[in-house]
């Protein structure tokens, strides 16, 4: 798999599929993340999880992320209005120390103006250097990109260091909204990660919202944004590209009848 994996990065057999975000009050389409698929010539469409640890393993996921940010850059740089792009960074990734170069690099050579890129990354990282991941996300956030905290409540140390670190994101795993709204005591832990994500000011999203009653819980618990199954699957550029134009024709509606 690791030769396999080595030829497809030269090349280039992987395609971003795009998960879109939606506001919860109104359902406003807000960005969409980009999630990595590996066009595998005899297995078909590879999921990420199959192939990114090997990737981190073997050191591969430095080219192969480098390549995921130009290619979401260069098509997020095609939506109109202010739409953002989503990029996941592993944290192999986030300690090269190439990164911040690559993602300049990515939206010089994009036009991409960087409030609409905003980059993922994991609580592992907290575990880790501390004034290291400070100063990094630091200079990331000098670019103008967005840095949000995925899979939150998943891991070990983030209460204690993520009130110094400049995320402007945090991202509610889905393991806590298969549980909603039912279990008592999953609300309540959702219901402290909005209070400390007002109080750190970084927007909140819920990741893996399929229903409609995940969705009127949430809002009315004051989540500001919601992904998942309920507002659309991960889907080839076209598909997003449509959904941004069916957006912007829906607000250009609402501005005439007004
Ligand atoms: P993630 O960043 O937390 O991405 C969300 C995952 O949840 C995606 O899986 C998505 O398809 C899935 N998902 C979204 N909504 C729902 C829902 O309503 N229900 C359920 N059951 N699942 C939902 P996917 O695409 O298989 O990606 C898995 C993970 O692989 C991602 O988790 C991310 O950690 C990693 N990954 C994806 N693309 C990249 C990449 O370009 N670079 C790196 N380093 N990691 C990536
Ligand atoms: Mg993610
Ligand atoms: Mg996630």
């Amino acid at each position: 798999l690791e030769a396999d994996l080595r030829e497809a990065i030269a090349a280039e057999r992987f395609a971003l599929h795009w998960q879109p975000q939606h506001r919860l009050s109104d359902r406003r389409l807000m960005g969409f993340e980009a999630l990595l698929r590996w066009h595998h010539p005899e297995r078909g469409l590879v999921p990420p999880d199959e192939f990114i640890p090997l990737a981190e393993a073997t050191g591969l996921i430095v080219p192969l992320g480098a390549w995921v940010i130009r290619a979401a850059c260069a098509e997020a740089a095609g939506w109109p209005g202010d739409i953002t792009a989503a990029v996941n960074l592993s944290p192999a990734q986030f300690r090269h120390p190439g990164l911040v170069a690559t993602v300049a690099q990515a939206l010089a050579a994009s036009g991409l103006p960087p409030h609409r890129l905003e980059l993922e990354v994991t609580e592992s990282l907290l575990s880790r250097d501390l004034p290291a991941t400070e100063r990094l996300l630091g200079e990331l956030r000098a670019l103008g990109v967005g840095v949000a905290m995925d899979d939150f409540g998943t891991g070990w140390s983030s209460l204690a260091h993520l009130w110094r670190l400049p995320f402007t994101k945090l991202k509610i795993d889905r393991a806590f909204l298969r549980e909603l709204p039912g279990d008592r005591r999953v609300q309540a832990i959702i219901g402290t990660v909005l209070g400390l994500g007002r109080t750190l000011d970084m927007t909140v999203v819920a990741e893996g919202v399929e229903t409609e009653a995940q969705a009127a819980w949430l809002l009315a618990q004051g989540c500001a944004q919601g992904q998942g199954w309920l507002f659309g699957r991960p889907a080839p550029a076209e598909r997003a590209r449509a959904l941004i134009a069916a957006e912007l024709g829906m607000r250009e509606g609402a501005r005439s009848a007004a």
